[in-house]
């Protein structure tokens, strides 16, 4: 089993971390299992097995990463659009807003930096900016203070 191993792996590895890999991989059943990327039933005898062939592999690890990939960009790129317009709300003195009409502006409901139950009230985060909300309203719109141990003055 040992000498299956890639090169790079049974030359680096410690024979502990080996007897773990080995361990873990028949623990795995794969009684009937198939492959990730085509549903083709796999061979038995390997129990690690979880692609029919490298392609196959290959494919679903190229899509899951792409997946994830564009989830990431576009959850950056609702975050940014948010926070530009609680940016431009603060700077034009608004401190509260009607849901609707913050959501007519393009704002996204769906995603925040961080959420918060203050005072039986949800506070959400939008970076630094921060907000209240009720059913109907945004309120108390305004930016955190920096925390105390970030600053880098002497
Ligand atoms: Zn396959």
């Amino acid at each position: 089993m040992r000498n299956n191993l890639p090169y790079p792996l049974r030359t680096l590895a410690s024979q502990r971390i080996l007897v773990h890999i080995v361990h873990m991989s028949y623990e795995e059943d794969n009684g009937g299992k198939r492959c990730l990327e085509c549903g083709d039933v796999l061979p038995y005898g390997r129990k690690d097995m979880k692609f029919c062939s490298s392609s196959c592999k290959n494919k679903w690890h190229y899509q899951s990463r792409s997946w994830v990939g564009a989830l990431k960009l576009r959850t950056r790129s609702i975050l940014d659009k948010n926070y530009s317009i609680l940016e431009a709300l603060l700077e034009s003195g608004v401190a509260s807003i009607d849901i609707p009409d913050l959501a007519q502006m393009g704002y996204n409901f769906d995603c925040v930096t961080s959420y918060h139950k203050v005072r039986n009230r949800d506070e959400y985060r939008c970076y630094d900016i921060k907000y209240c909300m009720s059913a109907s309203r945004v309120f108390k719109l305004e930016r955190c203070p920096p925390p105390p141990s970030t600053s880098s003055d002497p």
